[in-house]
């Protein structure tokens, strides 16, 4: 292991009071593989909560949406519009939550009617709570008994704004790309042009995206991969890095051209819906005039960025639907038992078989309804 004894982002010497664990790959979006003597803990938590922050905000629809397994904590409720309109929540582990509770009250000649839609029952219970304190008349154990479970689905598709880059998400991928090199046993002193960048807020950014070829060979089919790479020539004095993102997101880092170490090449790659490292290979080589051309945005092929996503999304979206409907399911089945009036230990007769089936049919039918819309 090797140890800088400077901090990469502010230079201090790094020591055992004052060292931190530094996860190469963002835990947001799953990381696995930590350094220790890299980043002093107080950079680790300004940029945790700066760069980092920025970052896992950018990517958190795909964390959802691909199912990534983090080592620490699940990714935030995603907020999203659909075309309709719906404001809604992506929840951790698969479906969706209203953004807002509703509250409304209706004026009737006797008084007020007052309607609720939380979006769970100790919601529900809080809110009747709050209501019984205006109206002491309020019965809210009697009213929560007579609330009612609705299940309702998107009436739109998914709106998707997705924006990756900026100073700050590009600092926290370049402090990837520099925290692998260090990994692979290169000093930070080495990686001038990225800790440079790092280190100075008003700098031209360092990094690019690259989409003109695919960089990674033994690529997993339909896999959203994280990957990061390292390659270091001398007699060129390139020292790129390379750093992907549920394989949508490729971007190449030059951490410097005045490279003097040994001939290295380093790969690393996860699979972040499971945590599993995953085998593969970069090829890594670019000229000076390249990284111009890269930083520039002009290695980035019409339609090659969709054709990145396409190769990953049926995968995540056949995942998303077995397990709506292995959810549905459940639920479902649970519902008709509860529903068809029998008692634990009864005897299945054909007639109430029949029943339970037609229970849990009827209770799968919006979500039934709504997919045969879809197709
Ligand atoms: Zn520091």
């Amino acid at each position: 292991m090797t140890t800088s004894n400077r901090c990469v982002r502010c230079d201090c010497p790094i020591d055992g009071s004052n060292d931190s664990e530094e996860h190469v790959i963002q835990n947001s979006v799953g990381g696995r593989l930590k350094v220790r003597g890299f980043i002093c803990r107080g950079c680790n938590n300004r940029t945790g909560e700066t760069w980092d922050a920025v970052f896992a905000e950018q990517t958190n629809f795909f964390c959802h949406f691909f199912g990534v397994v983090r080592e620490r904590g699940e990714p935030p409720p995603q907020p999203i519009v659909t075309t309709a309109g719906e404001q809604l929540l992506m929840q951790p582990g698969g479906g969706f939550k209203m953004q807002n509770p509703v509250f409304k009250e209706i004026p009737t000649e006797g008084g007020k009617q007052v309607q609720i839609k939380a979006r769970d029952r100790r919601e529900a219970t809080t809110m009747l709570e709050g209501l019984a304190r205006k109206y002491p008349k309020v019965d809210v154990a009697a009213e929560m008994a007579k609330a009612t479970a609705d299940h309702t689905y998107p009436e739109g598709v998914m709106r998707l704004d997705i924006h990756f880059g900026g100073p700050s998400a590009g600092r926290s991928v370049v402090k990837t790309a520099t925290a692998f090199a260090f990994h692979c046993g290169v000093p930070i002193e080495q990686c001038d042009l990225a800790v440079a960048y790092l280190r100075d807020e008003v700098a031209e950014p360092a990094f690019g995206d690259y989409f003109e070829r695919d960089l990674v060979t033994g690529r997993p089919v339909g896999v959203p991969i994280h990957c990061v790479a390292v390659t270091g020539d001398p007699e060129t004095g390139m020292l790129l890095g390379y750093v992907e993102f549920f394989g949508v997101q490729r971007v190449v880092v030059c951490l410097s051209q005045s490279y003097a170490g040994p001939l290295l090449a380093r790969a690393y790659g996860l699979d972040p819906t499971t945590g599993k490292m995953m085998p593969l290979q970069v090829e890594l080589a670019f000229s000076a005039t390249d990284v111009k051309a890269i930083y520039n945005y002009e290695r980035v092929p019409d339609g090659s960025r969709e054709r990145a996503f396409d190769a990953v999304v049926p995968t995540a979206m056949k995942r998303n639907f077995d397990r709506a409907i292995a959810h549905e399911s459940a639920r479902a089945t649970q519902y008709a038992f509860e529903n068809c009036g029998a008692k634990p230990g009864d005897k299945i007769t054909p007639e109430l078989a029949k029943k339970i089936a037609e229970l849990a049919t009827e209770r799968m039918m919006p979500f039934i309804q709504r997919h045969a819309r879809r197709r």
